[in-house]
């Protein structure tokens, strides 16, 4: 069993301003953590050099005038008169957009063909996830959505791939779901915080597709707090029948770290433990499922300098089937500290969040609701049952 790192230090390219929330060390430095603890290794995570994704694989999923609209912020910034969602607010225009952009989509892209042509059986593009981004519009940090690229190459390629799209971070996968939601032949399925509380506003338990497509989109909308209890619920009641059930081909993971109790933009409450069981599980299922075939992406998270960079550390030890020690490398601690930041005590320390047993039990009884709606198969009318293909078991 292999398992590729997709990942180049030119990614950094990324950098939406000099202090937008979304910095290009949260993957560089995250990185840097993975080989502090020795993963990034032959036989362990190989690094592969990431190409830029072409306008013919671009095209699969944007507009050739929302891409030509990319290229020209790239090449004058300063003169861009804003358009197509690049603004001055959560996507500005930098010098290189397209560029930078392509290079994490050809990343994702990369990722989903080395497991699919079988010389890796798991695949991490760390700076990947950027699961906003719609056709024709930049979307809350994302420019090209290289998990839209990276399935529509795949399914180009081999049309009969079925394909499930977990994506827990804290945001709705808006993007994802929209490219595949009249195609059955990838689910989606995203857990995250309540549109009524966050960025974007959508993801309820009424999106489940449409033609074709309809009941292949799963979404839990998840109150703020809600706790490592309520993900091993969700993944309990949701997440495990619903992949058992469509018998994917290959399941490809948006782990964003803003899921955490500490992220600064969201209100969830996941914790560093919770984060790696989490991960384990996702694994275990791609062992059962799809003779291990896991491609993993980042995506939001904003604590950068602390949560993330373990976070994702966590989710390539799993992915590589390695528990770390808790001791963190003391060169990545000087790092973080040159900084300006006060390292963690360990790589899993963390307090969890801190809930009273009344707000704690009501989140539990909110999750649970979204879940049985899920279950349900929540189009306004519907019969129990309905669902295309969720097993009877799980209804
Ligand atoms: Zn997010």
């Amino acid at each position: 069993m292999r398992t590729a790192l997709v990942y180049s230090p030119h990614m950094d390219a990324y950098r939406l301003s000099e202090r937008h929330p979304l910095r290009p060390e949260r993957v560089t430095l995250a990185v840097e953590l993975m080989s502090g603890y020795g993963l990034v290794h032959p036989g362990l995570l190989e690094q592969i050099m990431p190409r830029i994704a072409t306008r013919d694989e671009l095209l699969l999923a944007h507009s050739a005038e929302y891409i030509d609209a990319v290229v020209q912020v790239g090449l004058a910034p300063d003169e861009w008169p804003g358009g197509w969602g690049i603004d001055w607010g959560d996507t500005p225009a930098f010098a290189g957009m397209h560029e930078a952009a392509a290079l994490v989509a050809g990343a994702t892209t990369q990722a989903l063909e080395c497991v699919l042509d079988g010389s890796y059986t798991r695949a991490f593009s760390p700076a990947g996830g950027l699961h906003h981004a719609h056709a024709s519009r930049a979307v809350g940090f994302c420019v090209y959505n290289d998990v839209a690229v990276a399935v529509k190459v795949a399914l180009n390629r081999r049309p009969s791939l079925r394909v499930f799209y977990l994506d827990i971070d804290a945001h709705h996968g808006d993007g994802v779901q929209e490219a595949f939601s009249a195609d059955p032949a990838v689910c989606t399925l995203s857990l995250h915080e309540s549109g009524h509380y966050l960025f974007p506003g959508t993801g309820f338990t009424d999106e489940r597709g449409e033609g074709d497509g309809l009941g292949y989109s799963l979404n839990v909308p998840l109150p703020p707090g809600a706790t490592d209890e309520c993900y091993a619920l969700v993944f309990d009641d949701v997440v495990e029948p619903t992949m058992h059930a469509f018998a994917p081909d290959i399941i490809v993971a948006q782990c964003g770290a803003d899921a955490h109790h500490a992220d600064p933009l969201t209100s969830l409450g996941l914790s560093i433990p919770g984060y790696r069981s989490l991960f384990s599980r996702i694994v275990a299922l791609a062992e059962d499922l799809c003779e291990g075939r896991i491609v993993a992406t980042g995506g939001g998270g904003y604590a950068w300098a602390t949560n993330v960079l373990r976070i994702w550390t966590l989710l390539a030890a799993a992915l590589v089937g390695r528990d770390l020690p808790d001791g963190l490398p003391a060169a990545w601690c000087a790092r973080v500290r040159a900084l300006g930041f006060t390292p963690p005590g360990g790589l899993t320390e963390d307090r969890g969040i801190d809930l009273d047993p009344e707000t704690r039990a009501s989140v539990l009884a909110e999750t649970r609701r979204a879940v049985a709606e899920v279950l349900a198969g929540a189009l306004p009318g519907a019969e129990p049952g309905a669902h295309p293909f969720l097993p009877t078991a799980a209804r």
